[in-house]
């Protein structure tokens, strides 16, 4: 595993080899077990303090399965998230309010989180009331401070979502994360349904606020240039594994797995200082339910050895800050 380039000795998340199998049941009267969907297969990574993590791949790899795991949507079938090493699906009582306190999240569309019949100050100060015993003067100062932090003008808590664009309900989906003094948010496609012009700003947002508040995020989004422009680090997910986890400049400018090539190619323009060998991605993604044996990608990959459908090639450190998990390595 990849350690986080935090200072710190022990970074703010670790997942540990954790798998998510959803059981595929068939069936009208009597259900049957008829076969496992493999979603997250055997992961690990670390997030460090102020770091962003981020997490890529195409539809169905993983990616949102793993996000969940971190939120505590889902349970692990197998490994452990620990937070401050401690794991989080073991949580009761006090210590799990207070993960909720510490562990954020934005989605894609911020309508999911604001309710249509509150005002803004409400939602936000609605969460404070779960999280965290602060009196009613100390919600709505918190309030104030954070629509300020995201950039919303004074009043705006007054408002009601609809009357806000969607870039704004993006701040504001940000500030009611951002209420309770989170450590972690967990960016799930944070700008994908955002105009292109605003896209940069809230970006830019993200980037300013990890900064000053000491944020760390686990971002997950298809937009490679997203995850680019904000993630120290990256992630490539196939088939709900990592095959690919370096610093983010070293995996954009030198991608090693197969599939992380053909990825990049198919998404990124060429940069005109990198040599790049562009692959396409041909075929549909297999299905999880029944992977492909040894390397999952090896049906896709031009490069197959006789061993990749037989054997499973492990995510293995190439240079200190890269590893990769392929035969050709
Ligand atoms: Fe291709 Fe083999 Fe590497 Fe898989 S292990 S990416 S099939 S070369």
């Amino acid at each position: 595993m990849l350690e986080s380039r935090a200072i710190a000795a022990e970074p703010l998340i670790r997942v540990e080899n954790v798998s998510k199998h959803f059981p595929v049941t068939r069936g009208l009267l009597v259900m049957r077990t008829t076969g496992q969907v493999k979603a997250v297969d055997g992961i690990s990574f670390t997030i460090g303090r102020q770091e962003t993590l981020g997490l890529v791949g195409e539809s169905g790899c993983g990616k949102t399965t793993t996000s969940r795991l971190l939120l505590r949507l889902e349970r692990p079938s197998a490994g452990r998230v620990l937070l401050d090493g401690r794991d989080v699906h073991a949580l009761t009582g006090a210590a799990l309010r207070e993960y909720h306190t510490r562990v954020q999240a934005v989605f894609q569309d911020p309508w999911s989180s604001l309710n249509p019949r509150l005002r803004i100050r409400d939602t936000i100060a609605e969460a404070l009331v779960v999280n965290r015993r602060v009196s009613k003067a100390g919600r709505l100062e918190r309030v104030e401070e954070v629509l300020h932090q995201v950039g919303l003008p004074l009043g705006a808590g007054g408002r009601y979502p609809h009357e806000f664009s969607g870039g704004q309900r993006q701040r504001i989906a940000l500030a009611s994360a951002l209420a309770s003094y989170p450590e972690l948010i967990v960016l799930d496609e944070p700008v994908s349904a955002l105009d292109v012009s605003i896209r940069a700003q809230i970006m830019n947002l993200l980037k300013d606020l990890q900064a000053r508040q000491k944020l760390s995020y686990l971002l997950v989004a298809h937009n490679l240039a997203t995850v680019r422009y904000i993630a120290h680090r990256t992630a490539v997910m196939y088939l709900g594994r990592i095959v690919e986890h370096a610093d983010t400049e070293s995996v954009y400018r030198n991608p090693l797995h197969p599939y992380t090539k053909a990825l990049f190619a198919a998404a990124l323009p060429a940069d005109p200082d990198a040599p790049r060998d562009d692959l396409i991605l041909s075929g549909e993604v297999p299905s999880p339910i029944d992977p492909p044996s040894g390397c999952h990608f090896h049906p896709r990959c031009p490069f197959a050895l006789e061993q990749c459908s037989r054997v499973d090639p492990v995510l293995r450190a190439i240079t200190s800050d890269h590893a990769v998990a392929c035969h050709l390595y």
